[in-house]
């Protein structure tokens, strides 16, 4: 796969690079860091990534502008499973299309497609890409990989960082020493207002009796914190390891979408196939949704409190009959 990978990269002048909607660190690491790659690979190709960005990951690196799609392109999407989530591009519009991806498969859009369900992050796959193959590496390719993957492993506090996960990133590290304080202040440098808003989500957080704990926040209170519906993303993983509860859900009013946002994380049940009933989807533990009403942001929780209650009545009943 890998070699065919690095063939078409190699057959097209033009490539656009894409990712999935509402940017994240490993997308837009995944992305940059394999611009940048062919770039150093191949100067004389064109290689534009696109997307809409967010000014919060700007330490990260910058976007290109499209203004037109060029004619005889390459579409590279990573991190991205289905043709809906895909950021500011359409594979049928483009010569050819591939798919990097890490998330679990639910549909193919692209005709040449690597998907690595065990991989921890779209950046792994990128970086064993680079290893694998002619692509080149440099200290701010690195960089941007190792940002990645941080970020979807939460410094490699999930199952997600395997063995091999490891070694790659040792390799990585002997070659090019980062500088890990300031890469780790770049991630998790924030505004006392989010911290805040974490305070405040920790106080008032509702938790059912089968261990799930949601809140609700409301554009005004999302306003009064002096922050917005994409605060919750930033805060979520912080309310890991918390015995009351097993999955954790924070909804945010989204009014310039006209929408609610849904932050979901578990440390049990599995909450994608849930999400994916109400516009989201992700990973088994880590998951998001967008729907449009308060009924369906109550109705996907019901939906995960039923699974985390047959998640806890399945684990008695396995721990009886041991
Ligand atoms: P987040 O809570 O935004 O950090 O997202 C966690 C995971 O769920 C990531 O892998 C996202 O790509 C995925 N995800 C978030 N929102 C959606 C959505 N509306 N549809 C599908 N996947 C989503």
């Amino acid at each position: 796969m890998i070699k065919k990978i690095y063939r078409t990269i190699k057959k097209y002048d033009t490539i656009v690079i894409a990712r999935h909607i509402g940017v994240d660190p490993d997308a837009l690491s995944s992305q940059l860091a394999l611009k940048e790659s062919i770039e150093l690979t191949f100067p004389k190709k064109k290689v534009y990534a696109i997307g809409c960005g967010s000014s919060k990951f700007s330490y990260i690196g910058k976007l290109d502008k499209l203004e037109e799609i060029p004619k005889d392109a390459l579409l590279i999407v990573t991190d991205t499973p289905d043709k809906r989530r895909i950021d500011s591009a359409d594979p049928s519009m483009y010569d050819a299309c591939i798919k990097i991806d890490h998330h679990p498969y639910i549909e193919t859009f692209a005709s040449l497609e690597w998907i690595d369900d065990t991989s921890s992050s779209a950046s792994q796959l990128i970086l064993e890409l680079i290893n694998q193959s002619p692509l080149k590496m440099n200290a701010s390719i690195a960089r941007k990989l190792f940002i990645g993957l941080i970020c979807d492993t939460n410094r490699f506090a999930f199952n997600n960082s395997t063995p091999k996960t490891f070694n790659l990133v040792a390799h990585l590290l002997e070659d090019y020493p980062l500088d890990l304080e300031k890469i780790y202040q770049e991630i998790y440098m924030r505004p006392l207002n989010e911290f805040r808003l974490q305070g405040y989500i920790a106080e008032n957080l509702t938790i059912t009796d089968n261990g799930v704990a949601f809140i609700k926040l409301s554009d005004e209170l999302l306003t009064k914190f002096k922050t917005d519906a994409g605060a919750a993303g930033n805060v979520v993983n912080s309310f890991n390891y918390v015995e009351d509860y097993l999955v954790w859900i924070i909804v945010s009013e989204d009014v310039k979408n006209d929408l609610f946002k849904i932050n979901i994380r578990s440390r049990g049940p599995v909450i994608n196939q849930v999400a994916e009933r109400y516009n989201g989807g992700g990973h088994k533990y880590a998951s998001g949704a967008r729907v449009m009403t308060m009924d369906e942001v109550d109705s996907l929780i019901k939906e995960l409190d039923l699974v985390t209650k047959q998640y806890i009545e399945k684990k008695e009943e396995t721990q009886n009959e041991d």
